[in-house]
């Protein structure tokens, strides 16, 4: 162990310039867990302009403070930062010193796998959804490789391209976390404001640079920001990208780029068009794929009806006026499904509102904001538009189309029931769905049970047990 702490403490004084304070081990001092993301110091609709992170002291204008310490000065348990598993995976003291700070413990099953990757050069296909720890999965490595190239060169070196200016502000702020014991700049560009601070913000020359497709072509074509330095090129939430019909932007992004870089490219799914996508963007690249838990909440009391396509319409509207619901989600596979849907439950008398990748971003908050303060009622949703609703008391989840793949439902349920809150999930099932309810009833373990619904109702015949 002390070799090895002196290992990691030479090779840091010789790339970092750190000043250390060694503690003995008898004066370790034990951080609280905090694994929830912090809420974002930057203002989305504000640009961060790239700061510089050793200079937080300074940050509120005017002289800094007398002798404030740099935050790479501040002693830290060199001990600790040795026997940590992050520093098992490769990752330097300045990036393991940072999660220890966010209270991680140990890496999750996305950065076990592609941390090392990411290090060793590879190009990496990850198959791994919100929640798993992706973001520090791509960052801290990416981070570390740029902090050993030199120093900042005030051009982009590393792209990190993701569907929606919410994501994109999230992950601004976790490479501003795990990169705050280093000397790189990032700046985030997002569109649906205005492009002045984002202009001010490039000019800074930042190392780093997270952006949503649109805002960044922009950009581009205005000769506000050149790519051609972009060693490292991240495709963050790849599935809702195409879904979102980002996919050429993302093409023409990917041809701007030199040809001899590192790419990483994460999705939820793995699907057709993301395969074909990643054909032409990764070369020789690993693959990973973190499989989502599979639990629903106890709380959640799950049924299924079988009921064909023709009819479940017709009993959508039954189910919201016999359950006297508050606010229901309901799940559609296709983004017309989901507009014919509102429009037929408006005409109904039920206030709703659909939200899916074709609705502008500004169109998607509106219809949040309503959901979220009970203006509207029923929210109808895709599954990848629904990924970025955070609305706690949800009290009705209904699958009007079953999903495509079974995790999903998982994530669909896991709307409902809540922090210990009960919650309802209702399943509407055709004879063409029969074989999707089959995945999902595998995946969860368990047979779902049929509806009791409070008039009996014209049902299809139940399938055969699986
Ligand atoms: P992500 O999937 O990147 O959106 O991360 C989901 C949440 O997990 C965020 O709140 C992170 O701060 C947190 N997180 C990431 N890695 C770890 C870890 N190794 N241990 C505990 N929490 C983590």
């Amino acid at each position: 162990m002390a070799s090895m702490c002196a290992r990691i403490l030479e090779r840091c004084r010789e790339r970092e310039n750190v000043t250390f304070i060694v503690t003995p081990p008898t004066s370790r001092r034990r951080r609280p867990f905090a694994g929830k993301r912090t809420q974002s110091t930057s203002s989305p609709n504000r640009v961060q302009s790239a700061p510089d992170f050793r200079s937080r002291s300074g940050q509120a204008g005017g002289p800094p403070p007398v002798a404030a310490p740099k935050l790479r000065d501040v002693p830290f348990d060199a001990a600790v930062v040795a026997a940590s598993p992050f520093t098992a995976l490769g990752l330097t003291v300045p990036l393991v010193r940072a999660v220890l700070d966010e209270g991680y413990t140990k890496p999750s099953p996305v950065q076990a796998e592609v941390v090392p990757l990411v290090l060793a050069g590879r190009d990496v296909l990850a198959m791994a959804q919100t929640g798993t720890g992706k973001t520090a999965a791509f960052v801290l490595p990416i981070l570390q490789r740029l902090a050993a190239e030199g120093p900042s060169s005030r051009r982009v070196r590393a792209l990190i391209l993701t569907p929606t200016r919410e994501l994109a502000a999230q992950i601004a702020e976790r490479v501003s976390v795990y990169g705050k014991h280093l000397s790189l700049r990032h700046a985030l560009v997002y569109g649906g404001v205005s492009q002045r601070g984002q202009e001010i913000a490039l000019r800074a020359g930042p190392d780093i640079l997270v952006a949503t497709p649109g805002r960044l072509l922009d950009l581009m074509q205005q000769r506000i920001v050149t790519l051609d330095a972009v060693t490292h090129f991240v495709l963050d939430e790849a599935d809702r990208m195409l879904d979102m019909g980002f996919v050429h932007d993302v093409r023409r992004i990917g041809a701007a780029l030199q040809s001899k870089r590192q790419t990483l490219l994460f999705s939820a799914t793995i699907a057709g068009g993301i395969e074909s996508l990643a054909q032409s963007m990764l070369v020789q690249a690993a693959r990973v794929a973190i499989t989502p838990a599979v639990t629903t909440a106890e709380t959640v009391e799950q049924s299924v009806v079988f009921v064909s396509r023709a009819d479940k319409p017709a009993l959508l509207e039954r189910v919201l006026r016999e359950g006297s619901s508050g606010r229901t989600l309901v799940f559609t596979r296709t983004k017309h499904g989901a507009n014919r849907l509102s429009e037929r439950l408006d005409r109904a008398g039920f206030r709703s509102a659909a939200i899916h990748g074709n609705k502008t971003q500004g169109a998607r908050e509106r219809a949040l904001d309503s959901f979220r303060r009970g203006t509207t009622l029923v929210l109808v949703a895709t599954d990848v538009a629904a990924r970025g609703i955070d609305v706690d008391d949800i009290s009705l989840v209904v699958n009007f189309d079953l999903p495509n793949v079974a995790e999903s439902y998982v994530h669909r349920v896991g709307r409902t029931g809540r922090a210990g809150a009960s919650g309802r999930a209702i399943s509407f099932c055709d004879r063409d769905e029969q074989s999707l309810l089959r995945d999902v009833e595998r995946l969860i373990r368990r047979r779902l049970p049929p509806w009791q619904g409070e008039k009996p109702i014209a049902v299809a015949p139940a399938p055969q047990p699986a």
